[in-house]
């Protein structure tokens, strides 16, 4: 089991990246995470002219898988998500969706007690520990941390949780793979520009997949197949994940696209990821049950 510490962090995907790691395809590997903020933010009085924002969304990494090659996919299997104690929520003007309604900046201090986040006496939202910003290099730009694209990067997507196994394309030799940004809970939409930011430690198994073109990103996990897509605008995204599972259950899963867009009409929940980073975020989560078996 290998082992990265939060100070190898990176915040931006780019080719031009050294690797802190060299592993083998089927390692395990434990991520060290800081949280958005680079835990900056300790207490609710925090200043927020006072933080560095060069050091938001550091990713750890990244890890160079050895045997990865341009055109290949990362299948990464996240086995455990483990989290502090304590988060922190912000908005404020221009911040979020919401961001003209405030005046001020807001910093929430989070605990999580009991399987829940603390928002307050009355308000105890059970806890969905997920990774916000995961990825691969992509081919030639430097991707910021802060957004997401098809290498991955600031999906902000729930279900890429404990139990799912991500695929992501191999762009440069090596994959160059890093995540970060965990959050102990969070909606979709992610409307406040923020779920419950938290540092915490992210185990996740990895595998070299050879001779397979998948609409990446994708995410399997025990109730769902999910295609991921991210636009500027909501609603292209929202169209690409749709066009992208017609794809891959007419290529992968053998179903004519006719076929294929009638279960998607009926089964295919079309979800919002996130509503807030530069590119938006979208899914299609179709049931597992309705793809034949021998492709998963
Ligand atoms: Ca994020
Ligand atoms: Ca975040």
């Amino acid at each position: 089991m290998y082992r990265i510490n939060k100070q190898d962090a990176i915040y931006a995907m780019s080719p031009e990246n050294k690797p802190v790691l060299t592993v083998l395809s089927g390692s395990t590997v434990v991520f060290e995470t800081c949280d958005c903020f680079e835990d900056q933010i300790r207490t609710a009085d925090t200043d927020f002219g006072e933080l560095d924002w060069n050091r938001i969304n550091p990713a750890t990494g990244p890890v160079y898988v050895e045997g990865a090659e341009p055109g290949d996919m990362l299948a990464v299997h996240i086995q455990k998500i483990d989290i502090a104690e304590q988060g922190v929520m912000v908005t404020g003007p221009g911040l979020g969706v919401a961001g003209a309604e405030f005046t001020e900046n807001v910093i929430r201090m989070i605990p999580v007690q009991d399987g829940h986040a603390v928002l307050s006496d009355s308000l105890r939202i059970p806890i969905n520990p997920m990774i916000g910003v995961i990825g691969t290099a992509p081919a030639e730009e430097s991707i910021s941390c802060g957004t997401p694209g098809d290498h991955g990067g600031n999906m902000d997507c729930k279900q890429i949780r404990e139990g799912s196994t991500l695929f992501l394309p191999v762009n440069v030799p090596g994959a160059l793979f890093a995540l970060g940004d965990l959050h102990a809970a969070m909606a979709d939409g992610e409307v406040a520009v923020c779920g419950v930011e938290i540092p915490g430690e992210v185990t996740v198994k990895i595998d070299v997949v050879k001779g397979e073109k998948w609409p990446l990103p994708m995410i399997i996990n025990e109730e769902h197949i999910i295609t991921v897509a991210s636009e500027v605008e909501l609603d292209k995204a929202a169209d690409r994940a749709v066009v992208n599972m017609v794809h891959f259950l007419n290529e992968e899963a053998g179903m004519d696209k006719a076929e294929a867009t009638f279960l998607l009409s009926l089964a295919g929940d079309v979800r919002i990821c996130q509503i807030v980073d530069p590119l938006k975020t979208a899914r299609v989560e179709l049931p597992r049950k309705y793809i034949n078996s021998r492709i998963l």
